[in-house]
Formats: structure tokens, C-alpha cells, sequence
């Protein structure tokens, strides 16, 4: 199949829903990311600083990109000039390095906390109760230029449905608690939900999901993760 066959399906799948597409285009190269520019697709998706930044410099400045890969503090500086939105908040210290690179580029920077849904030690995340205590802090309170729009979660790498299912339902549950204990703050605007890769966005989107991030099932099987 080729990005144009595999990009009108996935527009077909969610035309009658709240959900949009993140293409991820980690590992391809900038021609390949043009393909699906060139077919409409704008929000891209990668995991490394530096190759994302070396992508936004020579492709269209139209594209929204999305880090969605673990995100070091010594780099946020990198992306903040033009970033669309991190899904990968996972700690306050973060936080508190993209509200300054916010603040010295003039942005508010759009965030998304990572919360850990999946039964493996290695994915990254918060808690319930971490992502509450970040959002309770007072720390938080005083940065006025980041907003958290939601949270991002990956589930368990497994075929088992029911597990992956039951692992969306949490994080659709807590984003429902969180987006209704802080209504009417203005730093929080809960309305994103970023779940579900080529493997287990059905699910995803069965179970409310608002941004699916889908690599390989559009650009082919990559080479290394
Ligand atoms: C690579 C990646 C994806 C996309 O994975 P595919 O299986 O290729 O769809 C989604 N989310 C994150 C965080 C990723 O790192």
C-alpha cells in the first residue's frame, strides 16, 4: 500500500469523529513527510528533537509538529520556537523548562501529561496522582506560558484487546476527572486525548480517543523504533 492509500483510509475512519490524525513520521525522511503534505496531511508526529527540528527547517511551515517521544529538559529549547504540541509531559521540572523557553519565544506552549497506562516498566509516565499533583501545585499556577490541553497514553504492547481496552478506559476516565476538576482554570483546558498507534487505534477510538498517532500503518514498517 502507498502513504496516499493508507492516509485516505485513516481520513475515511475518522471523518465521523472527534478524532484527528497525527502522522508519525519519526524515521522517514523529509521527502516521504512531503507525500502526505502534498495530500493534505499538516500534524506530524516525531520522537527526537533533533531530527524534528532538522525536518521543520526545510519542510513546509504550515506543518504542525507533535513531540511525542520522551523529552529532555537540556533540549526544550530547541523546539520551542515552533512546536504545535508536546504530548509528553511527564514531570513539573519539565514543565517548568518549557514555560521558560515559552516565555522567551512569546508562545504558550500546549502540553499533554503523560500518564503510564501500560503493564511495562520502560513507557514513560505520571501517575493519577503525580499528574494531580502537578496540576494542584503552586508552581504550576505561576506559569503563564504553558497550558495543559489533555493527556497521552500508549497501552501494553500485547494482542490481548481486552487488556489494551481496559488500559484506554483508565486513561479516558481520568481525563474526564481531571478535564472536570479544573473547569474555569485557565492554564487547564482539557479537551485532548492522545491515544491509540497503528496497532491499537480501532480500540482507541472506540473508547474516545481525540488523536490517534499512526507511523507505520501510513508510511510502511520502519526499520529501528
Ligand atoms: C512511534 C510512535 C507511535 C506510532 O507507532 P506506529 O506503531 O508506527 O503507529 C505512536 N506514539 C508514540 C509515542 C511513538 O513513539
Amino acid at each position: 500500500m502507498d502513504i496516499k492509500t493508507n492516509l485516505n483510509n485513516f481520513n475515511k475512519k475518522t471523518e465521523n469523529t472527534h478524532c484527528k490524525l497525527v502522522a508519525v513520521s519519526k524515521t522517514y525522511p523529509p521527502e516521504e513527510i512531503l507525500k502526505a503534505w502534498n495530500l493534505g496531511q499538516r500534524m506530524f508526529g516525531e520522537n527526537k528533537v533533533q531530527e524534528m527540528t532538522e525536518k521543520w527547517e526545510v519542510l513546509p511551515k504550515d506543518i504542525q509538529w507533535h513531540m511525542i517521544g520522551h523529552l529532555q529538559r537540556n533540549k526544550v529549547k530547541y523546539i520551542a520556537p515552533y512546536v504545535h504540541l508536546i504530548h509528553s509531559v511527564d514531570s513539573l521540572r519539565l514543565l517548568k523548562e518549557i514555560n521558560k523557553e515559552a516565555f522567551r519565544n512569546e508562545r504558550i506552549i500546549d502540553c499533554l501529561l503523560q500518564i503510564h497506562i501500560a503493564a511495562e516498566e520502560t513507557k514513560f509516565g505520571l501517575s493519577e496522582e503525580e499528574a494531580f499533583s502537578i496540576l494542584n501545585s503552586d508552581e504550576f499556577q505561576t506559569m503563564g506560558n504553558v497550558r495543559i490541553t489533555g493527556l497521552m497514553g500508549m497501552a501494553t504492547n500485547t494482542t490481548n484487546q481486552e487488556k489494551i481496552r481496559g488500559e484506554f478506559q483508565f486513561l479516558r476516565a481520568l481525563f474526564e476527572k481531571i478535564k472536570s476538576a479544573f473547569s474555569g482554570n485557565s492554564r487547564i483546558n482539557i479537551t485532548e486525548l492522545s491515544m491509540g498507534m497503528s496497532s491499537d487505534y480501532e480500540i482507541a477510538i472506540e473508547e474516545g480517543s481525540t488523536m490517534i498517532r499512526i507511523g507505520s500503518a501510513i508510511f510502511g514498517k520502519r526499520d529501528y523504533a
